[in-house]
């Protein structure tokens, strides 16, 4: 039987008591997509021993993107691994003190202090830029597991073995393949294939401004959405606020399941909503400091393995950034995931089990972030989960 564990010592005592028909070593695993979930994967994988190959379409490490907040669970998924990476993490970014609501007046509804919820879980959140956090893992994977410009293409797996083919020609077969490429994921299409992108019905534009001093360093602060819009902001530190701004809009008919509008500007009209603060932020970001995407995310999915093949991260349970849990359960599914593995007897025990057990903290998660965009101020009601 399989329990889980969240804490790499007591993983060792049970490792060591148990210690039969435990699966080999030599197991061939692959990894498709080297984002934080693919990469820190093959880093638990590695220093379990497995025989590890991670293929990222990219022809380099992807270190674009901007700010994000990191959630205490993430930081404590990371020091499962080495306490020296969720270290490195928070020094990179900035610790929270504050969540700060602020209606669109620019004045503060209410704010929460971090402390207790740091005190009860023992890590803080840290907001930072997550090239510094794909940075820091990529330091640990070595670069004979790590291919890069291997974009899948297709997958063929019974129940023993799988075969990756990518659109460079080259294949790869082993004993187990996980898809960890992200909310478009192509592994998806073969664990389920009906699957699509969900539209919740904003446009995001993010950005990173040099700091104006207008964001005070450990201060989360959101604008609470209204009138159409929503926002937040937040001093990443070295001198960088990184803004969010979410405008409700319907898709055209001909740009659905595009990740970007084909007009990446800006309604001033809506901007103009906005308080000074965050509006002039805003317009001083230079232009190549700003991204613009629909925001998608997808439906609670009744299964992530099939045969030898199993899904993680967004790639399996795509969430509304609304409650920023979709890199920390991405790295918690990392973690769990190796346990299940080292624990179990053979592989198939591992997947079922692992399917069984994680699915409903998933589709919660899904469900609350879903729900959260679906209630907090908008306009327009969005599907339910
Ligand atoms: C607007 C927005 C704000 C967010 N804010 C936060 C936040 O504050 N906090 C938070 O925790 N989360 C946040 N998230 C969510 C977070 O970004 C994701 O949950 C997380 O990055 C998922 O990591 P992943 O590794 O599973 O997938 P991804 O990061 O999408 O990585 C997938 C990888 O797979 C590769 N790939 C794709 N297709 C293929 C293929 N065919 N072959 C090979 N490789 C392939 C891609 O190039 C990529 O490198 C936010 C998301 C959005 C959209």
């Amino acid at each position: 039987m399989i329990v889980s564990i969240h804490v790499d010592e007591l993983i060792l005592e049970t490792v060591t008591s148990i210690n039969i028909n435990m699966i080999s070593t030599q197991t061939k695993i692959g990894i498709v997509g080297a984002g934080t979930t693919g990469l820190y994967l093959a880093i638990l994988l590695k220093n379990r021993g497995f025989d590890v190959s991670l293929f990222e379409r990219a022809p380099q490490p992807r270190v674009d993107g901007c700010g994000i907040l990191m959630i205490a669970r993430g930081l404590q998924a990371l020091s499962i691994y080495d306490k020296k990476l969720s270290d490195e993490i928070i020094q990179a970014g900035v610790k929270v003190n504050t969540y700060e609501f602020r209606n669109l007046k620019g004045e503060i509804a209410f704010s929460n202090s971090a402390a207790e919820a740091e005190a009860k879980n023992g890590f803080p959140a840290v907001v930072v830029h997550r090239k510094d956090i794909t940075e820091a893992l990529l330091r640990r994977v070595s670069s004979e597991n790590l291919y890069f410009d291997h974009s899948l293409e297709s997958v063929e797996s019974n129940n023993s073995k799988v075969i990756a083919r990518f659109r460079n020609g080259q294949f790869w077969e082993g004993d187990l393949l996980i898809g960890t490429d992200g909310l478009n994921s192509k592994v998806r299409n073969f664990v389920q294939s009906d699957i699509q992108p969900s539209y919740l019905g904003d446009i995001v534009w993010r950005g990173i401004a040099p700091d104006n001093y207008m964001f005070s360093e450990g201060d989360f602060v959101v604008y609470i959405r209204a009138r159409g819009v929503y926002a937040n902001a937040f001093n990443i530190g070295q001198n960088r606020c990184h803004w969010g701004f979410f405008v409700e809009c319907e898709q055209p008919e001909d740009e659905k399941g595009l990740h970007s509008p084909r007009n990446t500007q800006i309604p001033l009209e809506e901007l103009a909503k906005l308080p000074d603060t965050i509006r002039q932020t805003i317009e001083m970001t230079p232009q190549e400091n700003i991204v613009c995407r629909y925001s998608y995310d997808i439906n609670p999915i009744q299964r992530i393995v099939v045969n030898r093949v199993i899904i993680l991260g967004d790639a399996a349970h795509a969430k509304s950034p609304s409650r920023a849990q979709g890199m920390s359960s991405g790295l918690e599914d990392a973690v769990e995931f190796v346990n299940y593995l080292t624990l179990s007897a053979t592989i198939d025990e591992a997947l079922t089990t692992f399917e069984k057990d994680r699915l409903p903290i998933l589709h919660e998660l899904q469900r609350t972030s879903r729900e959260i965009s679906q209630t907090t101020g908008r306009t327009k009601k969005l599907q339910t989960v």
